[in-house]
């Protein structure tokens, strides 16, 4: 089941997160600054009819090849794309999400353990990849992102 794990962390009778009702693909990224237990950065990719995300704890880089931990996090609905508010406290993620940047992306290259995008946003432009890898941590969910 798509966002099976997004929507059993919440309760959408507390949280205005939105549920996912939305099925249609689109192109478009965003970074969120999330202010929670510890202010990270969400990087989201709408990819498969869903938003595939990252948290990023110090930033997606806007410099060349400086490369930044991603740790990969359960799929967000299309609709996280455009959200802001607040979590409330002791509700998974509870503290505030901005939208950092947005826009649109192309996709350029795409296996299991890599993907390589285009981005089109505010602030982030240009080619970026997503790498996998494994070190200590076997669950396959540590990436490291840079700009190309
Ligand atoms: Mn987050």
């Amino acid at each position: 089941m798509p966002l099976e794990d997004y929507r059993a962390k919440r309760d959408f009778a507390r949280s205005p997160e939105p549920e996912g009702k939305r099925q249609a693909e689109t192109s478009n990224f965003v970074v969120q600054e999330h202010d929670a237990s510890h202010l990270h950065f969400d990087f989201r990719l709408a990819l498969d009819g869903v938003l595939k995300s990252w948290a990023v704890p110090k930033g997606v880089p806007e410099e060349p090849k400086v490369r930044r931990l991603a740790v990969q996090v359960e799929d967000h609905p299309l609709e996280y794309a455009t959200f802001e508010g607040s979590i409330p406290k002791g509700e998974y993620g509870g503290g505030t999400v901005k939208i950092w940047d947005d826009g649109e992306f192309s996709l350029k290259e795409r296996t299991n353990d890599k993907i390589v995008v285009e981005l089109r946003g505010r602030r982030l432009k240009g080619a970026y990849a997503l790498v996998r890898f494994k070190g200590k941590e076997q669950s396959g969910k540590n990436w490291l992102i840079m700009k190309l």
